[in-house]
């Protein structure tokens, strides 16, 4: 009788620790999703290739940026001279999802038909079918091909798949928002978002306007263009100085501010310092090389 006891005792003890043990496995399984979830919507990070404007620094490079999520979607903003070069260090090639260019000037765009030459060549070698859409807007696309033309180089350029830039548009699991800006030519603001919202807003080249504060309002990141000094500021530069860029940034409640398109000749420390008196959140020159989150 009493060893009929201690039987049923044990096996009760043995029940009551297996579902303990169940309820740590569980509970350690949905932390372990919840992590996961986490991680996935939350990563989207922006590499600074370069954060020069029109004639670069020694040493330093054309803007350009790196914007990626961890799905493995990259895409490359803007292509000025030495961008194929500069986004090796961090993806290869075939790894480029899609290219966006927010105008046709030299300084956004010519690396454009080097990295054409690289997808025809690596498709010839590797065999493969790699067919990178490019965003530009219509303007740039005729520029793109007329250069092509001249320059006898159509099948590299071919290896493409150029397309004209909408005002909103999926890529993967990132949403891309386009905005006219204020500059010579046909030129694009570029807006980024990811599945929760978080976006990051980069204004290109372009003179100050309202409709650009609208656009990057609310931003978590906003890259703007400080090609000028206080002293510059002129409707007819069509560009922005450190002062406006705060403005925009302070306008827009732009939750953190990166100065980009920076003239060589100018000392960064002073338009940093201009933008500053505007704007009192987060703010800096936006480093080359350096990774940035939203
Ligand atoms: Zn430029
Ligand atoms: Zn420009």
């Amino acid at each position: 009788m009493l060893r009929l006891f201690f039987y049923i005792f044990s096996l009760k003890i043995l029940d009551v620790a297996y579902e303990c043990l169940s309820d740590i496995c569980n509970d350690i399984i949905i932390k372990n999703e919840y992590r996961t979830t986490k991680k996935r919507e939350l990563f989207v990070k922006i590499i600074v290739l370069g954060n020069q404007a029109a004639f670069p620094k020694a040493g330093r490079h054309h803007v350009s940026f790196i914007v990626s999520d961890d799905e493995g979607t990259n895409l490359l903003l803007e292509m000025g001279p030495g961008t194929c070069s500069r986004f090796q260090e961090y993806v290869p090639l075939s790894s480029i999802t899609a290219v966006l260019i927010s105008h046709a000037h030299a300084d956004h765009l010519l690396d454009l038909f080097t990295f054409a030459y690289g997808v025809y060549m690596y498709n010839y070698l590797q065999r493969g079918k790699y067919r990178p859409q490019v965003y530009l807007p219509s303007h740039g696309i005729r520029v793109v091909e007329a250069i092509a033309k001249d320059l006898n180089v159509e099948k590299y350029i071919e290896s493409l798949s150029l397309a004209p830039v909408a005002e909103e548009f999926n890529i993967r699991k990132l949403t891309v928002k386009t905005q006219r800006t204020n500059h010579f030519i046909p030129t694009v603001a570029i807006r980024i978002e990811d599945v929760q919202g978080k976006s990051v807003t980069y204004t290109s080249d372009t003179g100050f306007t309202e409709e650009l504060v609208d656009f990057a309002k609310n931003t978590d990141l906003l890259i703007a263009e400080a090609t000028l000094r206080k002293d510059d500021e002129s409707p007819q530069l069509k560009h922005l100085s450190g002062r406006l860029a705060g403005m925009l940034a302070k306008k827009s409640a732009a939750k953190r501010l990166l100065l980009a398109h920076l003239w060589y000749e100018y000392d960064e420390s002073e338009i940093l310092d201009e933008a500053k008196q505007v704007f009192d959140g987060e703010i800096e020159i936006a480093q080359e090389g350096k990774i940035y989150t939203i």
